[in-house]
């Protein structure tokens, strides 16, 4: 299965939200899913306004009730209406000290509540530059094994040195990289039904040198994602796949 992801971060007002949403249910397609990923206290009114498209906390607690102020629980965000999950985004593992342990107890509870995790790996620079992506990653996913059942389960590899940098990986970089994703997939998960996305200053103007190998599953985007004139011309590309 194909997926356009638009990560909206921690932006967008909320007058912003019918609009987006009305451009981006129009032209949501068979041919690959839209996910929106707003801020927690819009899901509901994303969701509402979601017509044909699918909608993404950017986060959840790893428990599912109690005493954690300010966290919110995987049952609360379905209770909005939402399928999916972002867990691991690179700016949670720097900015928010979230390890591959967390990450893997924040795995198995939306899981088991019947979120669909959408899964971010990635590589800093210094690990790219030595040659050590492909064993980075395989313990990315390693880590988390135990955690991931047999229930959906949506992977994205972003480069962190890609993310928000306007710093693209090449379609070729790409398609390599996601290729060594998947053979850690099927070798540590046994599994060869997880769709793999790419996430990483992802803009109209790369998207075609990103699809034309066929290697990816879809996009994670960032910033844009927040004009949905941008993030559709993105989603349009993968269609041509
Ligand atoms: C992201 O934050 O997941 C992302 C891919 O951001 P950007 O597209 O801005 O690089």
């Amino acid at each position: 299965m194909k997926f356009a992801i638009a990560n909206w971060k921690m932006n967008l007002p909320p007058e912003g939200i019918d609009p987006y949403m009305r451009a981006v249910s129009n032209a949501a397609r068979e041919q690959a899913a839209i996910v929106v990923a707003p801020p927690y206290p819009f899901l509901r009114d994303v969701a509402a306004q979601a017509k044909g498209v699918d909608v993404a906390a950017q986060n959840a607690s790893e428990n599912d009730k109690g005493a954690f102020t300010g966290e919110v629980a995987p049952a609360m965000i379905r209770y909005c209406g939402v399928r999916y999950v972002i867990l691991g985004h690179s700016e949670r593992r720097q900015l928010y000290g979230e390890n591959d342990a967390l990450i893997a107890r924040k795995l198995a509870v939306a899981m088991e509540t019947g979120l669909t995790p959408v899964l971010c790996i990635g590589e800093d620079l210094r690990v790219r530059d030595a040659g050590e992506a492909p064993v980075h990653l395989a313990e990315q996913i390693h880590a988390v094994a135990t955690a991931v059942g047999r229930g959906p389960i949506v992977v994205a590899y972003e480069p962190i040195w890609a993310i928000g940098t306007g710093r693209n990986a090449s379609g070729a970089l790409c398609a390599e990289t996601v290729a060594e994703v998947r053979h850690a997939i099927s070798r540590f998960w046994s599994r060869s039904d997880v769709s793999v996305l790419y996430g990483g200053s992802v803009t109209p103007e790369n998207v075609d040198d990103l699809v034309t190998n066929g290697a990816i599953d879809g996009f994670l985007v960032g910033g844009a994602s927040l004009d949905s004139s941008k993030f559709l011309a993105i989603y349009t590309a993968l269609g041509r796949t």
